[in-house]
């Protein structure tokens, strides 16, 4: 494959700053050295590549976003480029820096102490440490306000018990932000690995987001002390910020998955000869790939205008919960469109459209499903509830 050149139909670059596409840039040649060498090897043998881990730090990828304590700083546009170039290469390597720097520093940047600030940020902004978010549990994934993890206030420590599944970096984490209910309200609790009754195991088997640690906690009379719960965060509200912020940066990623795949396909339809001529010469292959171009173009707008919004402080969860449905829906179509083109070929790990495809899955579920996201936008258009 030739080196990877971004797909950019509308001339959307003439919108970023130098120092968005400088980003960019420095993001997407990482990316071509460091990850697409070994991804499909790491896909093969169900494996994260940690290794990449520090130099993942060093670029800043993790908690990009927000400002102090060792962060990078950037614009809301420039961390949904970052998102965009890391989801080109594995959707899995996106979900570890969306966990990392959306659903562990960012709670505790939100709704920490000072010194759970300084103890915690600088050392997951390094990659020193790993975090987890332990939000699903085997009864309640897109219901989790009916979770069962219960936190007991023992005097100078809570006690935890409960067991949270399908949970990125589980079995890696340093350290894990658990979500329990404390006299029946959800607060947020930070649990360090080695902590007494705190377990993790991995999740085997899966056929998508194989390059991600995946795997379940147990929390077995857990003794967390006083100073590990986060002060600020109470209610359901608090986790639903965190997916907020997670999915985000999920709406840029699968643009860059989708570009992958496209791009893909584009060089193989022209290159593949049937019939005596490339395959991109067929009206049927041509519709295929204009409606790829078309549909990723379209998602790059929305993503743009989200960032701009995200920026001003004005953007509403509903307008991020529109982006992740509709770019998951998108991203997944593209990838299968891709994998088709490719015929047999589109099968192997040769090629990127197969693994993009099964990891698009369970981006499409992650996060809040493609249901749960339509009738977000749905209640917010009419007013009306329609989840139970
Ligand atoms: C690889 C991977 C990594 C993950 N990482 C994390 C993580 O780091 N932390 C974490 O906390 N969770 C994580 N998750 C969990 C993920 O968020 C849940 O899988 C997701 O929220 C869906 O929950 P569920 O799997 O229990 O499915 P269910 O909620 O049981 O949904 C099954 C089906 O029912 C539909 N459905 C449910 N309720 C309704 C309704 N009211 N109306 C219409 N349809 C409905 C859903 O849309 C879906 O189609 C991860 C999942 C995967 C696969």
């Amino acid at each position: 494959m030739p080196e990877f050149e971004g797909v950019d139909y509308y001339g959307l670059d003439e919108l970023l700053s130098e120092e968005q596409k400088r980003i960019r840039k420095t993001v997407r040649a990482w990316v071509d050295e460091r990850v697409m060498p070994l991804i499909a090897d790491c896909y093969e043998n169900h494996r994260f590549p940690d290794e990449l881990i520090p130099e993942m730090a060093e670029l800043g990828f993790f908690g990009a976003n927000l400002k102090g304590y060792g962060c990078a700083g950037v614009d809301n546009i420039s961390y949904g480029l970052m998102m965009q170039e890391l989801e080109r290469g594995d959707s899995g390597l996106r979900s570890m820096a969306s966990v990392q720097g959306s659903l562990v520093m960012y709670p505790i940047y939100t709704f920490g102490s000072e010194e759970q600030k300084q103890k915690y940020l600088p050392a997951l902004a390094r990659g020193e440490i790993v975090g987890c978010f332990g939000l699903t549990e085997p009864e309640h994934g897109s219901d989790p306000g009916g979770m069962e993890t219960t936190a007991v206030d023992a005097g100078d420590h809570y006690v935890l018990n409960g067991t949270k599944t399908w949970i990125t970096n589980a079995d890696v984490a340093d350290l894990a932000v658990v979500w329990a209910k404390l006299d029946g309200e959800i607060h947020g609790f930070l649990v360090e690995k080695g902590t007494p009754g705190f377990s993790a195991a991995p999740i085997e088997g899966k056929f998508s987001m194989r390059a991600s640690h995946t795997g379940e906690l147990y929390l077995n009379d857990c003794k967390v002390p006083k100073e590990n719960r986060l002060p600020e965060a109470r209610g359901l509200k608090a986790p639903l910020m965190c997916l907020n912020q997670a999915r985000y940066g999920i709406a840029w990623g699968v643009v860059g998955a989708a570009m992958a795949c496209y791009e893909e396909a584009l060089h193989y339809c022209l290159e593949r000869k049937q019939f005596g001529k490339p395959i991109a010469s067929f009206q049927l292959v041509q519709e295929k790939l204009v409606d790829m171009l078309t549909e990723i173009t379209k998602a790059q707008l929305l993503c743009f205008r989200l960032g701009q919004l995200k920026d001003q402080g004005k953007v509403k969860h509903t307008q991020i919960s529109l982006a992740k449905r509709n770019n998951c829906r998108m991203a997944l179509d593209v990838a299968r469109k891709a994998r088709d083109l490719l015929g047999g070929n589109g099968i192997t790990l040769d090629y990127q459209a197969i693994r993009h495809m099964t990891n698009l899955e369970t981006v499409y579920t992650y996060e809040g499903t493609d249901h749960i996201h339509t009738l977000i936008v749905g209640h917010d258009i009419t007013g009306i509830e329609a989840y139970r």
